[in-house]
């Protein structure tokens, strides 16, 4: 399958043509059809499956086939950080078209995001709040509003935009097309897609929520006292050029960035107490190469996409699957090969049995001198013993009865 196959609008492949991209990716493959078609799309799929392409190009497609008007296409994101990627993404593809983007986030004035509305532009990408502040202010209005596109919706849901996107929702025409990407389906994300989509075409690429194949996963036990001097330790020794290290907390994000400049490497912490100039600094270092390192806690790391980064370390096991799925979808990314390294102490076996339990099946623990016990709890071959045993105990008893 090549994007020739589609009927997509030909200036869009000349764009892809000169960003080397030649062969579309299995969500691309899916998703292009039905949305060319104007039917709404529910897309399973997590970051780094191309899912940003799988709708810019179709929808874009769409609109530069009629009259261009303001607001004409609408993607909702859950940070600035994929507001601005999504953004870039609609701008390269858009720009042979005629069709611009403007992006709309907050933590930043303004004046800039009203000067571009009033202007007009076919499509706004948009974090929730500051885009609701705007309509508010009647700085934008959806009355030519063809496409909606709600990207990672379980993310939005975690950091609280379900309320928002309800109130936005409410000011959108009906006679709408819908398209809603996620990594995972909650309840109140399923109840979400009933509410707002017709008759979707649902599209799932491989299982919910896997990591990607590409991706070699290693887990070192270790106390907690020497998480940094076995990551200085790895890198050092694997001659590691780049990596992104993801931790729980802001404070420690600050200070593991520190030990690490000590240790001669460019590092740089990337939170949400930063203001957005300096996580966008941070950003945009990282992506020149200037800093090697970046050291992230997940919400400020959420919907990055940076390429050619080799490895991910878990320097804290995340305290959920998803998290984890999330962090280490930054590596890998596009068929390339990329390792995701995570670190365990001793009472962090809970937060493993449960990932591993997620991904059914144990990640193999890594020989090295500080190596300590973490309590396996969750084994994938008991789980048949169990049952089996059940099965038997259920049959004897029936046996029994018989007799
Ligand atoms: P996304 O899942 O939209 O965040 O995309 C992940 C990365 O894959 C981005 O850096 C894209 O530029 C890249 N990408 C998207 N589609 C393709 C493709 N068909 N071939 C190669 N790279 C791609």
């Amino acid at each position: 399958m090549s994007f020739e196959d589609f009927d997509l609008d030909p200036r869009c492949l000349s764009v892809l043509k000169a960003q080397k991209i030649v062969e579309p990716t299995a969500i691309q493959d899916e998703a292009i059809p039905p949305v060319l078609e104007g039917r709404d799309v529910v897309g399973i799929a997590q970051t780094g499956t191309g899912k940003t392409l799988a709708f810019t190009l179709p929808s874009l497609t769409r609109l530069a086939g009629g009259p261009l008007k303001k607001s004409m296409m609408l993607v909702l994101t859950p940070t600035r950080e994929l507001a601005q990627q999504v953004h870039q993404i609609v701008d390269l593809i858009g720009r042979p078209l005629g069709i611009g983007s403007v992006c709309i986030y907050g933590g930043v004035g303004f004046d800039k995001q009203i000067k571009a509305l009033r202007q007009g532009r076919a499509v706004i990408v948009a974090t929730p709040g500051r885009l609701l502040d705007h309509m508010g202010r009647g700085n934008v209005k959806f009355n030519d509003l063809e496409t909606l596109v709600l990207d990672e919706a379980d993310r939005m849901l975690d950091m609280g935009f379900l309320p928002d996107i309800r109130r936005i929702l409410r000011k959108l025409p009906r006679e709408r097309q819908t398209l809603m990407f996620s990594a995972t389906f909650p309840d109140e994300i399923v109840r979400l897609t009933q509410d707002m989509l017709d008759e979707p075409v649902r599209i799932s690429v491989g299982a919910i929520a896997k990591p990607v194949d590409t991706v070699r996963q290693k887990l070192y036990t270790v106390h907690r006292v020497e998480k940094t001097g076995l990551l200085i330790k790895i890198l050092k020794e694997e001659h590691i050029d780049s990596a992104l290290i993801f931790l729980r907390t802001k404070i420690r994000t600050d200070r593991v960035a520190k030990a690490l400049k000590h240790a001669g490497f460019k590092a740089q912490a990337i939170h949400g107490d930063r203001s957005q100039i300096q996580r966008q600094r941070a950003l945009d270092g990282f992506r020149s190469g200037r800093y090697k390192m970046l050291i992230a806690t997940d919400v400020a790391a959420r919907g990055l996409d940076i390429e050619g980064i080799s490895h991910v370390f878990n320097y804290d096991i995340p305290d959920n699957p998803d998290d984890y799925i999330h962090r280490i979808g930054r590596t890998a990314r596009a068929n390339a090969e990329g390792d995701a390294i995570t670190f365990v102490c001793p009472d962090e076996m809970l937060a493993l049995a449960a990932l591993e339990k997620a991904l059914g099946h144990n990640l193999p623990q890594e020989e090295w001198e500080g190596k300590v016990p973490v309590l396996t709890l969750f084994h994938p071959e008991n789980k048949e013993t169990a049952r089996s045993r059940r099965v038997s105990r259920r049959r004897g008893r029936s046996l029994l009865r018989r007799r």
